[in-house]
């Protein structure tokens, strides 16, 4: 029997590889992980943690000038750029180390450099040059930012990776996409005081939603004072003699801003990981193909997380993770559930679903009743906000089952996280109709909507 120097080798230290790493070696595995930047991934150390961070304090400015109407005199507020960054690096920092700890706890070794697959099981450390086997090798190296290279002018621009650490907190930015990453940075920089422009081909942001919550997300946005720019997409970025940027558009604006943000997509961190040498074959973006238990077509090799690009969210990265330790190494075959998953978008105002978007549904289902609520929330009365919070419940009309849940409004992914509970659980209408409403809260509309508000038969509103 060949003689492997690790059971398990782990390349990439992100949500995925962490958490199969040290199940893995807490279950006596000898797991070796190799990170080439810092452990935590993207998630903790330039995704999901620092942007929840950033979004906290670009709300803030909102929250002063609504205590207001409740009878607080706040004075004039001021930011201080530099001190958010800082205290965000100190808490990733120590998120890092807790990452670190729990491999070392559970037995893992720790590498500390980029890695590169040789053959089906062996792998080669870049720092040291040195070259190990491992009887199992998990790919779980992420993604990252598309720099759209045949921008002219791209090398000017930052990705959200930059967006954390800038040195000083831009006049003015131009971000340009209509994904969740676009749309949570167009707030956070609005928030922040920053005058923010949004540019995005598509026709409305955030293709992938329920359409109530992208046309309500849009309006509050531009009520806010963050310009829009839908069906445009940049022509070229130069640098203009006072040393700001400009951004041509293809409708021939000229953007005059400090930063232009790109949040184009992300694409697997396949380039040079030696998936040629090792044969492991590559779908159209470079991504990983797996079969439904995370395998590659090498049999010694699996992969997990963003560069399956399946789902490219970090429970799911872990929850893939979770069902690779149960398939290979407690004799349980897992697959991942990738249904009814609850995700929410960090924007101001939130956006929590689960499940279906109307059309989506109508889609696949030939009659729906749609139950809707648009409605003034109850702390905006005092404050005198003008913004609108949007439920939507999609319900297959033949079997009453819940396809899918939305929420436009303060702290919708709260929401969302318990919604996802229902949801999986299968639960139809009428559990929603014999729920007590908890009052007064926002969410109460959610088992107070007894009448549909429209049907939709064959994709078409009756
Ligand atoms: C700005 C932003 C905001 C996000 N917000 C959210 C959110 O709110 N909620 C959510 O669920 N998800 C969010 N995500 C997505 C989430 O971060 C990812 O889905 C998740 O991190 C994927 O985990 P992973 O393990 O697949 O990869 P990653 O976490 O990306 O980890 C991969 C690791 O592999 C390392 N690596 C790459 N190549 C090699 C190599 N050859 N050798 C060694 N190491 C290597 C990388 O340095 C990286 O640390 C966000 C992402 C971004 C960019």
């Amino acid at each position: 029997m060949t003689e492997f120097d690790y059971d398990l080798f782990v390349i990439g230290g992100g949500s995925g590889g962490v958490r199969a790493g040290r199940l893995a070696a807490g279950m006596g595995k000898k797991v070796a992980i190799a990170e080439e930047y810092r452990f935590g991934g993207t998630c903790v150390i330039r995704g999901c943690v620092p942007k929840k961070l950033l979004v906290y304090a670009s709300q803030f400015r909102e929250q002063f000038e609504d205590s207001a109407g409740y009878g607080f005199t706040c004075g004039e507020a001021t930011f201080d750029w530099p001190t958010l960054v800082a205290n965000k690096d100190r808490e990733i920092t120590r998120l890092e180390g807790l990452y670190r700890k729990g491999l070392e706890n559970a037995g893992a070794e720790i590498i500390e450099s980029r890695a590169v697959l040789l053959d089906p099981h062996t792998v080669r450390i870049e720092k040291t040059g040195q070259t190990v086997t491992a009887e199992r090798v998990l790919i779980a190296v992420g993604g990252s930012a598309n720099p759209h290279a045949a921008l002219p002018g791209h090398e000017l621009c930052i990705t959200s990776n930059e967006a954390f650490d800038l040195a000083e907190l831009p006049k003015a930015v131009v971000i340009a996409g209509g994904g969740y990453i676009a749309v949570e940075f167009a707030n956070i920089f609005h928030g922040l005081g920053v005058e923010t422009t949004l540019i995005y081909r598509g026709k409305e942001i955030l293709s992938r939603f329920d359409r109530d919550m992208r046309k309500g997300l849009h309006r509050a946005m531009e009520q806010k004072g963050i310009r829009i720019l839908c069906g445009e997409i940049f022509a070229r970025i130069e640098r203009g003699p006072d040393g700001r940027l400009i951004a041509h558009t293809s409708e021939g604006k000229a953007l005059a801003c400090d930063q232009v943000m790109l949040a184009l997509g992300r694409d697997p961190n396949t380039h040079g990981l030696g998936l040629e040498a090792a044969g492991v074959a590559t779908g159209p973006k470079g991504e990983i193909l797996v079969d439904a238990f995370s395998r590659t077509n090498v049999d010694s090799i699996y992969a997990v997380g963003d560069v399956t690009d399946r789902l490219q969210l970090t429970p799911v990265a872990i929850h893939e993770a979770m069902c690779f330790v149960d398939t290979v190494y407690r004799d349980r075959p897992t697959s991942p559930d990738h249904d009814m998953i609850a995700t929410a978008v960090f924007s101001q105002p939130e956006i929590g679903t689960v499940g279906l978007s109307e059309d989506a549904a109508s889609r696949r289902f030939d009659a729906l009743e749609i139950y809707r609520a648009e409605f003034r929330p109850m702390k905006a009365t005092l404050s005198g906000r003008a913004e609108k919070m949007i439920m939507k419940i999609v319900v297959n009309a033949e079997n009453r089952n819940v396809l899918g849940v939305h929420i436009l409004g303060h702290e919708a992914g709260e929401m969302a996280q318990l919604l996802g509970i229902a949801l999986k659980a299968g639960c139809t209408k009428d559990d929603f109709d014999r729920t007590m409403a908890v009052h007064p809260t926002a969410s109460e509309e959610l088992v107070t909507m007894y009448q549909p508000s429209y049907r939709v038969k064959a994709g078409e509103r009756v």
